[in-house]
């Protein structure tokens, strides 16, 4: 069960300490307290643990503080949604929305390499009106002897160019903790010129120890990817992790499973989970085309694997394009088959408005039904 506080109940006021002292007192019942930070307000979330079954919403309702009560299943407890439609399901970071109702796009680099690649991909991003990107400086590699990433080295340069072009949200991978600290100290050694989501990679879904350390830390939003090889109930426990921990901001990604069924693409294209995460959790999703396909082959219709599996996560809702492009794929550190050239970023957007367009048409058009539906019943 969730009591929701009142917006800014004060943490040290009378009637928040007669509020902890009733449920102190009831038996077999523990609670904890969970803060959303919204742009204008703070709201307090009660989660009481237990034998909250014998508890009467109606007398929950009344207490000290308390605005709303939701009945929640065992799972997901903070990020779900609980048939509920009043949490959440949005949150700003740098001045940027994410939301399970609208869509960015992050498009970039898989992984940095030289100063000129990352000025390029950025130009052409401000030249397009994007605000996100993506920009990989630790890099989990199958191999010990590839390429691992340009690590704290680079961020300097990363940070500074992403201000000159005005990007306000750089999707960046962390494998361990330190990375955290090395963002945050390079962040603040520049002034602050960019905003960083970090990024939880498949490798790293059930690295339990690093979810709870990315969760502690309220500074970033978190984007989790899903694991390649575990159930969708297991990646969503993994989020929760993050969540239970404090950091609620968090985004689901989609990024195909590990499977020959799948081939030839280098992993089972999975977006049909897209409105399924939407139902279960209130985070917004992402998907990431690039890591699915994992190839630059074209249909016979023109269009590539890549732009075809974009759209059709688009179409279903996506609210997240993480994308790899490179202005010259053929010399990219990494995953450089898989990148899009600079000269496909125009037709790249397009192709996402046209398919967010007929998702929006869609929600529509059945809105509009089910009207229809209500008058005749
Ligand atoms: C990536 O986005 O660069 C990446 C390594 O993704 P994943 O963890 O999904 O393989
Ligand atoms: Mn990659």
């Amino acid at each position: 069960m969730i009591l929701i506080l009142k917006p800014n109940t004060e943490r040290d006021g009378t009637e928040f300490s007669q509020l902890l002292e009733f449920l102190s007192n009831l038996r077999n019942i523990r609670f904890r307290t969970h803060d959303e930070h919204g742009a204008q307000q703070v709201l307090t979330e009660v989660y009481l643990i237990g034998d909250t079954a014998s508890l009467s919403l109606d007398e929950m309702e009344s207490l000290p503080c308390v605005e709303r009560v939701v009945r929640i299943s065992e799972e997901y407890r903070v990020l779900g949604r609980h048939r509920d439609t009043v949490r959440p399901t949005h949150f700003e970071y740098n001045g940027v929305r994410f939301g399970q109702d609208n869509l960015n796009v992050f498009a970039g680099l898989c992984a940095v390499d030289i100063p000129g690649n990352v000025e390029t991909v950025m130009k052409a991003l401000k030249a397009h009106g994007q605000q996100c990107t993506r920009m990989g400086a630790y890099k989990p590699r199958t191999s010990p002897y590839s390429f691992q990433g340009h690590g704290k080295e680079c961020l300097p340069f990363v940070f500074e160019l992403a201000g000159k072009y005005d990007i306000k949200v750089i999707a960046m991978e962390v494998t361990h903790e330190n990375h955290v600290e090395e963002i945050h100290a390079a962040l603040h050694q520049t002034g602050h010129p960019t905003g960083v989501l970090l990024q939880i990679g498949t490798r790293n879904t059930q690295n339990f120890e690093l979810l709870k350390f990315v969760g502690r830390q309220r500074e970033f939003p978190v984007l989790l990817k899903r694991g390649f090889g575990i159930t969708l109930e297991e990646s969503l426990n993994a989020a929760e992790y993050l969540a239970s921990e404090g950091n609620s901001r968090v985004i689901f990604g989609l990024r195909g499973m590990k499977t020959n069924m799948g081939d030839p693409h280098r992993n089972f294209v999975d977006f049909a989970h897209v409105p399924v995460v939407k139902r279960l959790t209130r985070m917004p999703v992402c998907i990431d085309p690039s890591h699915s396909v994992g190839s630059r082959d074209y249909a016979p219709d023109g269009l590539l694997d890549v732009f075809h599996v974009t759209a059709q996560g688009v179409i279903a809702g996506a609210n997240m394009v993480l994308v790899d492009f490179h202005p010259e794929p053929g010399k990219a550190l990494v995953d450089g088959p898989q990148a899009l050239r600079m000269h496909e970023l125009p037709l790249f957007l397009e192709d996402i408005q046209i398919a967010r367009e007929a998702y929006e048409k869609r929600v529509e058009t059945a809105a509009r039904h089910a009207a229809q539906w209500a008058e005749t019943a």
